[in-house]
């Protein structure tokens, strides 16, 4: 199950578990390549909308450290979010919203 996280930052960021990007991957969606440090994928992977990078949990993490959000950005990452959104439905790929921040997750 792919999970919208819940960052303090108010990116639109998915988190794909191997198994969903499997699927996504055999319909073109995805390469098996991070966008930031071109290692291979073999984990869980950080959907960025704003940059529309899938990327590794250091490159996420090390991205998040430094991002600083522009409104002026929402109307451009909002719309590839609801793209990817209609796709992963399309896919029978469900979606949940984290609870709380990824500060809280251990
Ligand atoms: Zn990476």
């Amino acid at each position: 199950m792919v999970t919208k996280l819940l960052l303090d930052k108010p990116f639109q960021v998915f988190k794909i578990p191997p198994e969903d990007l499997i699927l996504l991957q055999f319909h073109g969606y995805f390469g098996n390549i991070c966008d930031d440090c071109n290692k291979e994928l073999s984990d869980d992977v950080y959907l960025i909308c704003v940059l529309n990078y899938g990327v590794c949990k250091n490159c996420f993490e090390e991205w998040y450290q430094r991002a600083a959000y522009y409104t002026e950005d929402e109307k451009y990452e909002n719309a590839l979010a609801s793209q990817y959104v209609s796709i992963m439905n399309s896919l029978g790929i469900e979606i949940e919203i984290e609870e709380r921040g990824k500060e809280n997750e251990n």
